[in-house]
């Protein structure tokens, strides 16, 4: 353990990467560990990135791993942290394989564990016509006949939403007494209509959502599914390292609170990604990987020879 990286970056999908090739290329050393689990793995396309709408998610962090290879300052492991803590003024984190190693900053970049409601046939459909997010999986769904899995303000919001692709909307509540008076008026002023039986199946022909199964036995023919997820921290890391929670929002559970520069309560500590976004998108993670970066580069320098750095934490997402 005599070696101590610049900076470790836990997770190497969009954000991760992004910020080891910023790094990379301020010849700092970094040491990237990945799961390679990224959570849009199940996705054919990646939609509304720039440059690369459509391409395949599995083929863009290929790149992504082969273009860090020109920067030999920057290391990419496969492996799993499991546990993080302070050490001599900077951190130690544990591999699953019982390596461990020493560094100076820490990005956190892991993502969030995404978890649809557990529904028979869904697996088999996420990531295509079963889908959580408008803007990623609209465009492929356009004027269809669709419906939306949820309840309450979520059902309300996410049909209305979807509204600006189709105009055959069915919301699905899964069980009466879900909706408000105002809900329900709000749905059929934009011509939504709401169903309150039980779901029991999503079927599907050719790999591609065909009907909604209700518990009566009887179908709802549809083409695509919004259904209503939510985003939870895939491990204690964050906590370990005393990056602090945020509030909840509609859409994640426990997003880590960052600040505009992606600092974490924890000196040294930063995260970037669906972690700390409040929209989660490749787009944005990538940007907030490559920010964070910045910063970790800046935050280094100051320790070093005294570069102005802004002090406070203003939180952006707390
Ligand atoms: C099905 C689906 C489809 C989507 N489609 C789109 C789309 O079309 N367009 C769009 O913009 N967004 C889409 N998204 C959202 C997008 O995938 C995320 O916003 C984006 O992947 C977040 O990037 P990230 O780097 O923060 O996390 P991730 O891409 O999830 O990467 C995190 C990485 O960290 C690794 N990791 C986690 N914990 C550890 C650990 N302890 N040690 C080592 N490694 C670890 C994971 O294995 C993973 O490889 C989709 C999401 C889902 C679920």
């Amino acid at each position: 353990m005599d070696n101590i990286w610049d900076c470790i970056i836990v997770g190497g999908g969009a954000a991760g990467l992004s910020a080891a090739l910023v790094l990379g290329r301020a010849r700092r050393r970094t040491l990237l560990i990945d799961a390679g689990a990224q959570s849009n793995l199940a996705a054919h396309g990646i939609g509304g990135l720039l440059g690369h709408d459509g391409r395949s998610p599995a083929e863009l962090y290929e790149t992504g791993r082969r273009e860090l290879a020109v920067y030999p300052s920057v290391e990419v492991r496969t492996g799993e942290v499991v546990a993080g803590e302070r050490s001599d003024g900077g951190f130690v984190l544990q591999s699953a394989d019982g390596t461990l190693e020493r560094t100076r900053r820490v990005l956190l970049a892991t993502g969030m564990e995404y978890r649809p409601p557990d529904l028979p046939g869904l697996d088999r459909l996420w990531g295509g016509s079963a889908f959580h997010c408008p803007f990623c999986h609209g465009w492929e769904m356009r004027d269809q006949p669709l419906a939306v899995l949820a309840r309450g303000a979520r059902a309300v919001h996410s049909a209305l939403l979807l509204r600006n692709w189709s105009d055959d909307i069915v919301v699905l509540t899964d069980g009466p007494g879900e909706l408000q008076d105002t809900d329900r008026a709000q749905l059929t002023e934009a011509k939504i209509t709401v169903d309150e039986r039980r779901v029991a199946e999503l079927a599907s022909d050719n790999g591609e959502l065909s009907a909604v199964v209700f518990a009566d036995g009887t179908r709802l023919a549809r083409r695509g599914v919004l259904v209503a997820t939510t985003l939870h921290q895939r491990s204690a890391l964050a906590d370990q390292l005393g990056a602090e929670a945020a509030e909840p929002t509609p859409v994640a559970e426990n997003p880590v609170a960052v600040d505009g520069f992606y600092r974490t309560a924890t000196s040294g500590v930063f995260a970037a990604g669906d972690l700390s976004a409040q929209m989660p998108q490749v787009a944005a993670a990538i940007a907030s990987g490559s920010h964070a970066a910045a910063a970790i580069v800046q935050s280094l320098m100051a320790d070093d020879h005294g570069l102005a750095v802004p002090e406070g934490r203003r939180h952006v997402n707390a």
